[in-house]
């Protein structure tokens, strides 16, 4: 049974859908005003993860993700660029989707955004006034929080540190926040029955995920950061507004960070997916990102991006030496070794579920990949033989489970792949007539391409380092 830790009651929960076996989700996407880094990457890998495991465990799931294209920090870079903020919304959410794409991250079934729904907002915001949950002043529209009981739920914070950022005279309770606000000079804006103006950034959440899911969400994510104020506010907004339970689990990934710092851009602390890409491969990069649990902080450095490297070329060695096991004929195997496996193989398999139905227990369920590619790599090393029809076994399934993770994202079947086959031929018959000065001279060339070449008793294998 699928376990999640969920925000709003504090425990870890069985996870129960509203309807059998489908999954209603929305994950706070990007404010689209600049390049996205690496603590953006930490949130949409885990929410990636999060998404192909439920599909694994045979949910039908939808998934949305807004893009933020109207807030203060669109339109103050709009003017910095001189663009539109349509413009600038659209440089950077094709930057955002090079980046995702990269990474691997599958696509969300529909990415709505801020500016194309305001219609839709002013609309609820109308019903809240109606309702009596939010009130006008002076050309803004603001929530009450006073009218909803429950404000405060899900960040468990006194009543009395529940402070919006924004403060007005035009509030009625410095805590009350922003539906809809005022046009100032040279920003954009939208006409309302309450003048000309732009809506405040929390109201988008809630009308596009109501919009799309219906009042009832099964999983709402983001970073912890979302916790209070946006989440609170999501909250409020929309449960005043439908009278319904808006989400049943709330989820939040833990801060990746610099110095124990929280990665960001106000920090001048951060590498942008771009940059780190420059230097290491998507997969390394999500190995990292999947080495600590979600919800605990982790810590940006080299030496962490080394360590998952090293880690995935172990992976990489397991998965080329047990490559086409099963075309080997040889009868003449080992029977306990292969029954050691054939157990090992069923132990993985279970062990990782239970694993990632622990919360997602990423770091976990890696580690018992690790003990199959090192039982796998113990075997070819030494040049031992198992049947092959349980080799061919053991590598599907490591195949299968590290793609669920997302840290094996190329399979060898590409025309590059089968020349880098075709030479390993070559060299193999190089070696069988023992001109070691070709062999060896291919092996080095190859190596120069980045291409590690390895010989064990059985085959030779070879692998991407980077
Ligand atoms: P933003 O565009 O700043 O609203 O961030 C988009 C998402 O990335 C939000 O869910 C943030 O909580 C998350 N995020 C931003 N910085 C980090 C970080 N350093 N570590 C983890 N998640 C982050
Ligand atoms: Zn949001």
């Amino acid at each position: 049974m699928l376990k999640l830790f969920n925000d709003l009651t504090g425990k870890k929960e069985d996870f129960v859908p509203l309807e059998k076996s489908k999954v209603k989700m929305y994950v706070c996407g990007p404010t689209v005003y600049d390049f996205s880094h690496i603590g953006h990457a930490r949130s949409y890998v885990f929410f990636d993860i999060m998404y192909r495991y439920l599909k694994f465990r045979g949910f039908d799931v939808t998934y949305i993700q807004n893009l933020t294209d109207i807030d203060d920090k669109i339109i103050k870079r709009a003017h910095e660029e001189n663009l539109t903020i349509y413009e600038l919304a659209d440089k950077y959410t094709e930057l955002y989707f090079r980046d995702m794409k990269k990474l691997r991250a599958l696509s969300a079934d529909y990415f709505p955004r801020a500016t194309q729904h305001i219609p839709d907002m002013i609309e609820a915001i109308k019903i809240l006034i109606q309702k009596g949950f939010a009130y006008e002043s002076n050309g803004n529209v603001y929530f009450a929080v006073d009218s909803f009981q429950d404000y405060g739920k899900l960040s468990r914070k006194p009543f009395e540190e529940l402070i919006d950022s924004e403060d007005s005279p035009d509030k009625r309770n410095p805590k009350d926040f922003a539906l809809w606000k005022r046009k100032k000079e040279d920003e954009p804006f939208w006409e309302s029955p309450w003048g000309l103006g732009r809506p405040g950034w929390h109201i988008e959440c809630s009308v596009m995920s109501t919009k799309y899911l219906g009042s009832t969400l099964d999983i709402h994510g983001g970073g912890q950061d979302l916790v209070f104020p946006h989440h609170e506010n999501e909250i409020a907004q929309t449960e005043a507004y439908t009278g319904k339970k808006f989400v049943r689990y709330w989820i939040h990934n833990g801060f990746l960070t610099v110095n124990k710092e929280k990665m960001s851009k106000s920090l001048k602390n951060f590498f942008t997916i771009q940059e780190v890409l420059e230097k290491r491969s998507p997969e390394n990069l999500r190995c990292f990102l999947i080495s600590t649990h979600y919800r605990k902080p982790m810590e940006f450095s080299d030496e962490n991006l080394d360590h998952a490297q090293n880690v995935l070329e172990k992976f990489f060695v397991a998965l080329e030496a047990s490559r086409n096991a099963h075309l080997i004929d040889n009868k003449d195997y080992s029977k306990s070794l292969t029954e050691d496996l054939k157990k090992l193989i069923q132990q993985t398999q279970s062990e990782f579920i239970l694993a990632m139905d622990d919360d997602f227990n990423t770091p976990l369920a890696l580690s018992h990949l690790q003990t199959l590619a090192r039982e796998i790599n113990k075997i070819t090393q030494k040049g031992e033989i198992v049947n092959p029809e349980i080799m061919e076994q053991a590598h599907k399934l490591l195949w299968e489970l590290g793609s669920i993770l997302g840290i094996f994202l190329e399979n060898k079947e590409g025309i590059s792949d089968k020349l880098v086959d075709l030479i390993l031929t070559i060299r193999q018959e190089a070696r069988q007539s023992k001109d070691y000065a070709l062999s060896d001279k291919i092996r080095d060339e190859l190596n120069k391409l980045n291409l590690e070449v390895k010989d064990l008793p059985n085959k030779t294998i070879w692998y991407k380092k980077i």
